[in-house]
């Protein structure tokens, strides 16, 4: 560290991520008395109720039932798109009377990551708030930038032909996607995209309450499943959702690589039947 541009740099780093912190109530580091309470479950929403949550969405709070008080309290809850293998449950921070409305006004006009610069709508996810089916894509692409809709392009109307495939029309179900905002040129979504967006994603599903959710290709399934696995290895088996006990998800490919794929068609059609047969 020699130069005042380098000092500067880290002073600002260091001042982000002390915000971050303040967000999450905690001041204290490496000490007992850090100010983040251990929550049991049972008793999480009284508790989580008294806390101040407007600026939310990035904060994980619940931990887990007889957990020690961690130093480093994300680690837990951190979204995991590229994370390490999660069996178990993730706590999951629970808000009172939480709705769909809710989420979206604190979304706002979200600029909490860099996309916030290049999108034209925020792409928040529609369909029915209490859909059975939930399906979670990647992100949107340049028509749903346009339209501020999910999956209305080319790879949109092929999903709506694969849940018709399965007696679902695009009404009943909720579609949203791991990120809400358009990456440039439609890249991957990276990892502080993810980690700054997917809570939100957490809230909708916490909200509609699923009873499975089809994963498309491989940053959905890696976000929702806290695993590093690809999709050729995870699609074709049910998995547990770990924030949520009940809610089972299905991964399978994403409509846009079928597309490209058409050959990937006849698994994804194996997928989709045993989602239809699950929810049957
Ligand atoms: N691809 C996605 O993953 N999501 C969309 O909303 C559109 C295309």
């Amino acid at each position: 560290m020699n130069s005042p541009e380098e000092f500067q740099l880290l002073l600002q780093q260091a001042t982000e991520h002390l915000r971050y912190f303040r967000e999450l109530g905690i001041t204290h580091f490496g000490e007992q008395s850090c100010s983040i309470p251990t929550i049991q479950r049972s008793e999480a929403k009284p508790i989580i109720s008294e806390l101040k949550l407007e600026s939310i969405a990035q904060v994980p709070v619940i931990i887990a039932p007889n957990q020690p008080i961690p130093d480093m309290p994300a680690k837990k809850t951190t979204p995991v798109l590229f994370g390490e293998e999660n069996a178990s449950l993730i706590p999951e921070l629970q808000f009172k009377d939480d709705s769909l409305e809710k989420i979206r006004a604190d979304m706002g006009d979200c600029q909490r990551c860099k996309l916030a610069a290049t999108r034209t709508n925020i792409v928040f996810g529609e369909g029915n708030p209490k859909a059975e089916l939930m399906v979670v894509g990647e992100a949107p692409g340049a028509d749903e930038d346009a339209s501020g809709r999910p999956f209305i392009g080319r790879a949109g109307q092929l999903l709506t032909k694969m849940m018709e495939a399965i007696h679902y029309k695009r009404e009943e179900i909720y579609i949203a996607n791991i990120i809400k905002c358009r990456p440039p040129g439609n890249r991957n979504p990276e990892r502080d995209e993810v980690e700054m967006c997917s809570p939100f994603l957490y809230r909708q599903i916490a909200v509609i309450k699923p009873r499975l959710i089809v994963t498309l290709g491989n940053p959905s399934t890696q976000g929702l499943l806290n695993t590093k696995q690809g999709i050729t290895t995870l699609r074709g088996h049910f998995h547990d959702y770990p924030r949520i006990e009940g809610i089972k998800i299905m991964p399978t490919f994403h409509p846009a690589y079928l597309l490209r794929s058409p050959d990937k068609k006849k698994e994804t059609w194996e997928d989709l039947k045993m989602v239809r047969d699950f929810l049957k």
